[in-house]
């Protein structure tokens, strides 16, 4: 039976685990653990691998018959070194990445920025108070902005810059919900980074409805050479034909 590491974190990595051993694959899931969602979930390893080096000893001491990396879109690292400890231990990699916004009717209506940096820039520019769903971890490069209010899945005690607010929530989020929170805090810019799927789509829609201006953080490049799918059948599928 080929063993499979799948590199997890988000909703798509649950659901790949579920059909890979449906499918007849030994799954170990990994997980950064940064939440404690994710460290109280059904993954099987909690923490990270050590780096590049960290990881491709795992590859070779563990069995591990292929990779599928199905981390978030953003979490450009861990992708980073799955791809080079691949390559340095020869097992097979499938990058699994859902769809991003680009293809959004309303794209073309929202400034594209390549980091959180220009991301500030824009919402600095654009005036009135800016609603951030970036996650956690980039709030840093947001903090000449004084009107915010931010949401995050966790907040950890870090202390809250002054004239912030900070909305607890996690997805998946409603039309209904995102309305009401645009409209209860009078949010005139919605920054997001480019996440794609279904789950938290429907505050771009709001947006739209209230005229609320959107900056969008484009995705990382992804490493050369490592092939790529967007649904679970194909994963499955790509599996199957390692053979
Ligand atoms: P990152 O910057 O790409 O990764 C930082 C380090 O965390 C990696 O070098 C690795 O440590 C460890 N790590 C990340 N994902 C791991 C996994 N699935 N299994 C084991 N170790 C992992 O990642 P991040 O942006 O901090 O995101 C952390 C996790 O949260 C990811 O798994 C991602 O799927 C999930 N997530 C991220 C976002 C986001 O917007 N970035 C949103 C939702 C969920 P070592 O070098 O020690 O191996």
């Amino acid at each position: 039976m080929v063993r499979v590491l799948l590199l997890g974190g988000t909703a798509e990595a649950r659901e790949l685990a579920g059909a890979f051993a449906a499918a007849g694959f030994e799954v170990v899931e990994s997980v950064a653990g940064r939440t404690r969602q994710a460290r109280g979930g059904s993954a099987s390893l909690v923490g990270g691998f050590g780096g590049v080096d960290g990881l491709a000893q795992y590859l070779r001491t563990a069995g591990v018959g292929a990779v599928v990396d199905a981390t978030h879109p953003f979490a450009a690292r861990m992708t980073g070194n799955a791809a080079q400890a691949c390559a340095l231990t020869g097992v097979p990699l499938l990058r699994f990445a859902r769809t991003g916004w680009r293809t959004h009717p309303d794209a073309s209506d929202w400034v594209w920025v390549g980091d959180h940096s220009q991301a500030a820039v824009a919402a600095g520019r654009a005036g009135g108070r800016v609603l951030l769903t970036v996650g956690r971890q980039p709030l840093p490069a947001y903090r000449e902005l004084t009107d915010v209010v931010a949401r995050v899945a966790e907040w950890q005690g870090d202390p809250v810059p002054q004239g912030w607010l900070i909305v607890e929530a996690r997805g998946p989020f409603t039309l209904a919900g995102e309305l009401a929170l645009l409209g209860r805090e009078q949010v005139a810019v919605l920054v997001s980074k480019d996440s794609g799927g279904a789950l938290t789509a429907a505050k771009l829609d709001a947006a739209r409805e209230l005229g609320v201006r959107v900056i969008m953080v484009r995705r990382p490049a992804a490493p050369d050479g490592v092939p790529e799918v967007g649904s679970t059948a194909d994963a499955v599928a790509w599996l199957a034909g390692l053979g």
